[in-house]
């Protein structure tokens, strides 16, 4: 474990610069966002100072890379956190928990909401598919127009309004299914005490819905 990048948690971890947990109702569009001095995660991460990081792309390894060098580095701090409060991170205090869980899970991804977010997610990709020649043709025209810089007509305005439109659609639509499945968790019976976090979650995707019903 690179323990300089341990350090260098624990220690921002301390500030009270930051909002604690902010990371979590916020839309992840990091070159957008207001919070950028108050958020931990951004202060952590440099690669999400950059929308067109590898970090950032699903596709890319070095995103899966960055996703298992934070697991493992929150499994380290968790083990060192137990061992100081004296905690048996392998006690299982009832051994049905496991099955009960599963169950629960179970529950909650064949939630009708869930279900609608994912078929979402999937038309996007196939609306998007479909249109990519449109896409590719509307491009060609306006760059076109642009070049021949006809008075009176600028067809700039209109093609920044597209490529945002787009841009954002396609930054919400994957984003829901996680947000959303959070506060349904959260709203499991007995999990009341976290309904801070059921809310929070709720409202950044209610946000995220508004900004892709204005995008589309
Ligand atoms: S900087 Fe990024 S991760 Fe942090 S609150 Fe803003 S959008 Fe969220």
């Amino acid at each position: 474990m690179n323990e300089s990048r341990k350090d260098r948690l624990k220690n921002l971890a301390e500030s009270e610069q930051y909002i604690s947990g902010i990371y979590n109702y916020c839309d992840r569009w990091c070159e957008r966002c207001t919070m950028r001095s108050k958020c931990l995660s951004f202060a952590i991460d440099p690669d999400l100072r950059m929308e067109d990081s590898p970090r950032n792309d699903l596709n890319n390894e070095k995103f899966w890379q960055g996703i298992h060098e934070s697991f493992e580095l929150t499994f380290e701090l968790l083990r060192e956190s137990a061992e100081e409060r004296g905690f048996d991170l392998n006690f299982v205090p009832d051994p049905d928990y496991e099955r009960r869980e599963r169950i629960r899970e179970r529950r909650i991804i064949s939630d009708p909401l869930l279900k609608t977010t994912m078929a979402y997610a999937h038309a996007v990709d196939a609306w998007m598919d479909e249109r990519k020649a449109l896409f590719g043709e509307t491009a060609t025209r306006m760059d076109r127009a642009i070049e021949m810089d006809l008075p009176g007509h600028d067809p700039l305005p209109i093609a920044i309004a597209l490529h945002e439109a787009v841009e954002m659609i396609r930054w919400y639509q994957f984003f829901l299914y996680p947000k959303i499945t959070r506060a349904i968790s959260g709203m499991e019976e007995g999990e009341y005490d976290r309904m801070d976090d059921v809310l929070g979650s709720a409202r950044i995707a209610l946000i995220a819905i508004e900004h892709s019903i204005g995008a589309w």
